[in-house]
């Protein structure tokens, strides 16, 4: 049988990440990608120290380009349909029923953002619609900004923004979900709030200039931040046995190390702070704890 010393599920700056130390490590490495980056929709990758700008697939073109000088990594476009343990291994299962075989498993498969259901968001999200103020914020300071979202999460997110913008709408599109106290804490920053529902996004080339209220209303504004969820982009984590933190990050410890032997959980699947920049320091810190361990097993003998 042929075993990989390792899997890496996912070519993002986690999983590239880890790679590149782990083949530096010489180890031989695997490397499973179906292209589905979580900022596709983006057209440049902001605080990246030295990259700021950068455009993300150009990021990872950069990165694969320098990974394939190292002959112990193998980049394969294909996905992974299950994985489990089988003995001292992972079993890694292919789209189109093949098999791989490693001694450990690093998950770095990321998250999905859940868009608001507006019709025609598609065409401005990653230019001028975002989830994340860390990530896109700066370019839209002082700017009219518009927020999506209910309740505590969306009263969160208006708060947060205050620090790149003091012209911020909540936009409840349907119940607003807030109390009182909410309301009142909106209010003390000059925030307003409107419920109703949205009917249309108006812009040009991506770039937002209006949103269309059901009552006939218009918010102009220069971008809109969501703050509408998130799930595992792959359910591998899980079907593994992995534990989950309450906010659906699978729970990590010690250089991303899960509660399943073997198993790491590196990039936005197991954490907070979700940049890519942590993505990638991350994958490298599962990869130095991953070649410890191989390294404990391979020199394991009497004192
Ligand atoms: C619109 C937008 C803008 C953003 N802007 C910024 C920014 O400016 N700055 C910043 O730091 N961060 C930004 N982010 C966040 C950034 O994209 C993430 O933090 C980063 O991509 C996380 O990297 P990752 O490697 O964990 O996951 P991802 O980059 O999502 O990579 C996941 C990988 O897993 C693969 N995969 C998933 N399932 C399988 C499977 N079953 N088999 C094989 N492969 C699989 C995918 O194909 C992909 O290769 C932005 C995100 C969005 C959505």
């Amino acid at each position: 049988m042929n075993v990989k010393d390792v899997v890496i599920i996912g070519a993002g700056p986690a999983g590239l990440s880890a790679a590149l130390i782990l083949g530096r490590c010489r180890r031989n490495v695997l490397v499973f990608d179906t292209e589905q980056y979580r900022n596709a929709a983006s057209h440049a990758l902001h605080g990246f120290l030295s990259r700021d700008g950068i455009a993300p697939l150009e990021l990872l073109e950069i990165s694969r380009e320098q990974i394939n000088r190292y002959r112990t990594i193998e980049l394969r476009k294909i996905e992974v349909v299950a994985a489990k343990r089988s003995g001292p291994h992972f079993e890694v299962q292919l789209a189109g029923n093949s098999m791989v075989f490693c001694r450990k498993l690093l998950i770095a498969t990321g998250v999905v953002d859940i868009l608001p259901p507006i019709e025609g968001i598609e065409s401005f999200y990653g230019r001028s619609i975002f989830h994340c103020p860390y990530c896109d914020g700066w370019e839209f300071r002082d700017a009219p900004i518009a927020i999506y979202g209910r309740g505590e999460h969306g009263r969160g997110l208006a708060l947060e923004l205050t620090a790149w913008s003091r012209n911020l709408v909540l936009l409840t599109d349907g119940p607003d979900e807030l109390t009182p106290h909410d309301m009142e804490r909106l209010r003390s920053h000059f925030i307003k709030t409107r419920h109703e529902r949205i009917v249309g996004l108006e812009g040009r080339d991506g770039m937002l200039q209006q949103i269309a209220l059901e009552t006939g209303g218009k918010i102009a504004c220069h971008a809109m931040f969501f703050s509408t969820g998130q799930h595992q982009h792959s359910p591998l984590a899980q079907a593994l046995g992995c534990e989950f933190t309450e906010k659906g990050a699978v729970a990590t410890g010690k250089y991303e190390s899960t509660n399943v032997p073997g198993l790491y959980v590196a990039g936005d699947a197991s954490r907070a702070v979700q940049l890519a920049i942590v993505a990638a320091a991350e994958g490298a810190e599962a990869a130095f704890a991953i070649n410890t361990d191989l390294l404990k097993e391979d020199i394991a003998g009497p004192e």
